[in-house]
C-alpha cells in the first residue's frame, strides 16, 4: 500500500496554532513535516482526496492513480469504529477537494464533515442499500445502531462506490476524465473478477455458519449465501458476556463448525478461548478495516481473495 505523509493542506495558521494548543505531538508533528512533500511532485498538481477508512483509500487509489493524493482519516493499523479525528485533520477537510466517508459508522467523520463544508463529498450511505445489524451478531445493547455499517465486504458495493468516486474527480478535474474512467474500468474489472471467484468458491458448503469476531460480515454473507454468527454484534471492542459465549459455542457444535475466526485489528483471545473450549481451530477473517503488515494481502482483493479461501477450507465447500 502506498503510504502518503499526513499533510496539511493549506490549513489556516489560526486552526493549526489551535492544535497545537490541544496537543504537543500534533504540534511537533507540523514542525518534522516539510513544507514541501517528503515524496516530492505530489500535492500541488494532485487532487487532494480525504477517506474515512480502508476500503474508500483503495478505491480512490485506484480511480484516481497519478492524479489524486489520499489520506486516510483512520491511521493504518487502527480500528476505524471508534475514530477520533485530530483538529488539523478536521481542519483539513475544509480544503480537500473530495471526502469520501460513510455516515452513521464514524460519529466523528460525520460531524468534521458538517462542520469543515468540503468542496465536495462521497457519503457511500446515501446510495448503498444499507442492511440492518445482523440478528445473528450479539445484541450489545446499544439500539442506536441498528444499521451495519459494514457495506464494503460486499464487492459489488464497492463497484457502486467507484463509479461515484469517478463522477466526482472527474467533476473536480474534467481533463483527467478518460484517466478516471479508464482507471474505473479496469476496477470495476478485478472486482468483478473477485466476486465471481468467491461466489464459485463458496456456493456450495457443508456448513452454512462462520463464527466471526464482529459481525462485520452481513453483507459478505448475504451475498454468497452463508450464514455469519457474530461472538460480538457490529461493534468490534464489547467485552462478550458469558451467555453470549455459551451460545455461540452451541451454534458451533450443532452446525459442526470447524473454525473459529478472528481479525487482524482486534484481540484474537475471546475466539482462542472458545476454539480451545471446543477443540476447534482458528483462522483470520479479515473485514478489512485497515491494512497492516499482518494482514494476508497487500490490499482489498489480495485480502478479500484470502478471506474466500479461509472460509472455503473451514466451510468445507467443494
Ligand atoms: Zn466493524
Amino acid at each position: 500500500m502506498r503510504m502518503i505523509p499526513m499533510k496539511i493542506w493549506g490549513t489556516p495558521l489560526a486552526i493549526l496554532a489551535a492544535g497545537c494548543l490541544l496537543s504537543l505531538s500534533a504540534c511537533s508533528a507540523y514542525s518534522d513535516a516539510p513544507t514541501a512533500s517528503a515524496s516530492g511532485s505530489t500535492d500541488a498538481t494532485k487532487l487532494q482526496v480525504a477517506v474515512a477508512f480502508y476500503p474508500f483509500e483503495f478505491v480512490v487509489d485506484r480511480v484516481g492513480g497519478d492524479q489524486v493524493a489520499v489520506e486516510n482519516l483512520t491511521a493504518p493499523g487502527a480500528e476505524p469504529h471508534d475514530l477520533e479525528l485530530t483538529p488539523q485533520q478536521v481542519a483539513s477537510l475544509s480544503t480537500v477537494d473530495l471526502v469520501v466517508y460513510q455516515s452513521g459508522f464514524q460519529p466523528a467523520v460525520d460531524t468534521a464533515v458538517q462542520q469543515a463544508h468540503p468542496k465536495q463529498t462521497i457519503d457511500t450511505a446515501s446510495f448503498l442499500t444499507m442492511m440492518k445489524a445482523s440478528q445473528d451478531g450479539a445484541d450489545t445493547g446499544s439500539s442506536t445502531s441498528a444499521e451495519d455499517p459494514h457495506t464494503w465486504l460486499d464487492p459489488t458495493n464497492l463497484v457502486t462506490i467507484a463509479e461515484h468516486v469517478r463522477d466526482a474527480l472527474t467533476q473536480a478535474r474534467p481533463a483527467d476524465a478518460q484517466a478516471f474512467a479508464d482507471n474505473t474500468a479496469r476496477l470495476v474489472d478485478d472486482l468483478n473478477g473477485l466476486d465471481t471467484t468467491l461466489k464459485s468458491e463458496l456456493t456450495t458448503c457443508a456448513i452454512t455458519p462462520f463464527i466471526t469476531s464482529h459481525a462485520a460480515f452481513g453483507y459478505f454473507a448475504k451475498r454468497y449465501g452463508l450464514t455469519q454468527v457474530g461472538i460480538n454484534g457490529v461493534e468490534p471492542d464489547v467485552e462478550p458476556s458469558a451467555a453470549r459465549i455459551a451460545e455461540v459455542q452451541k451454534i458451533a457444535e450443532a452446525n459442526h463448525v470447524t473454525t473459529i475466526f478472528f481479525e487482524t485489528l482486534v484481540s484474537p483471545v475471546v475466539s482462542e478461548s472458545i476454539a480451545n473450549d471446543l477443540g476447534l481451530k482458528t483462522d483470520v477473517l479479515d473485514p478489512l478495516e485497515g491494512i497492516t503488515a499482518d494482514s494476508r494481502g497487500t490490499n482489498y482483493l489480495e485480502v478479500m481473495a484470502s478471506n474466500g479461501t479461509a472460509l472455503h477450507k473451514a466451510n468445507q465447500c467443494s
